[in-house]
């Protein structure tokens, strides 16, 4: 039969930087599988969030940053709010999907390019603009027509603007983003 080694592949760094980063102790976590039972996306995801959890406390660097699971994690905290072990798995999640950022191993490049596009549009008028993340995003991706058949009917009820409303302090927001872009370098 065989069986998996997780041994050879266990990177004690990754753990402790993952526990840095998030401020979290993920060994604290007894595999109840609560959080998986409530995550509303775990159909989709190739590790169940609880097997994340298992995984990191194996220090399986490659393994989860390659996954797609924290990529299609929607950051909805119910994780969060189950674990009887006070454990923010979400922000276990977000911070697994900022290092695969800074790595370079994005599984689920067009999930990357949403986030870009969106965060593009907040730094620029500092809020959502709708029509303009969604377009950036078609044309970057190269789906060009996706959900194109949705257009109309959002454009009729008045849920998306052909032109960006910014707000007041957008500037501020923008200089919120660039010292964020000059500690990322800094840290590398
Ligand atoms: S935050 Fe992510 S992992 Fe946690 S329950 Fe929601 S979708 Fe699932
Ligand atoms: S709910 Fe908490 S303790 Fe239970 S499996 Fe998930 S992370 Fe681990």
């Amino acid at each position: 039969m065989d069986t998996l080694n997780l041994t050879k592949s266990m990177d004690l760094n990754f753990i402790e930087q993952v526990s840095r980063e998030s401020g979290q102790n993920p060994s604290l976590c007894y595999q109840c599988g609560n959080c998986t039972a409530g995550c509303p996306y775990t159909h989709y995801f190739d590790y169940p969030v609880s097997q994340i959890m298992r995984l990191l406390q194996a220090g399986q660097r490659n393994i989860i940053l390659t996954s797609k699971a924290i990529w299609l994690c929607a950051t909805c905290e119910t994780c969060t709010t189950r674990c009887p072990c006070e454990i923010d798995v979400a922000m276990i999640m977000d911070t697994l999907r900022i290092i695969a950022r800074r790595e370079n191993k994005v599984s689920e490049k067009d999930i990357k390019l949403f986030y870009d596009s969106f965060l593009d549009s907040m730094k620029e008028h500092g809020r959502l603009f709708e029509m303009g993340t969604l377009l950036a995003y078609n044309l970057k991706s190269g789906h060009y027509f996706a959900d194109a058949d949705l257009g109309p009917k959002v454009l009729e009820k008045g849920k998306i603007h052909f032109f960006p409303k910014n707000i007041k302090g957008k500037d501020q927001v923008a200089k919120i983003f660039t010292r964020f872009q000059e500690k990322a370098k800094k840290h590398g």
